[in-house]
């Protein structure tokens, strides 16, 4: 079965839960969770949110990396 983390509403822990309706306690504090469609919903959003966030990063740093070699480049021209 597949576990996915979450945040507990009571500690603001993580907690690892099985990725599946029903209720689960928090081993920190006692507090029960909830899990509904609701929540895996914006599960779901949050990592592709993640990914996007990934992939903007990876852009920019691809951007940052050429315009090095570029200025390398032309900087070994010049000599
Ligand atoms: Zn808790």
């Amino acid at each position: 079965m597949d576990k996915i983390i979450v945040k507990c509403k009571t500690c603001k822990k993580d907690m690892k839960i099985l990725n599946k309706k029903g209720k689960y306690r928090c081993p920190y504090c006692k507090a029960v969770y909830k899990l509904n469609s609701f929540n895996k919903f914006n599960l779901k959003i949050g990592r592709v949110f993640k990914d996007f966030i990934k992939t903007l990063v990876d852009i920019k740093n691809t951007f940052k990396y050429r315009m090095n070699v570029a200025k390398y480049h032309f900087k070994n021209r010049k000599r």
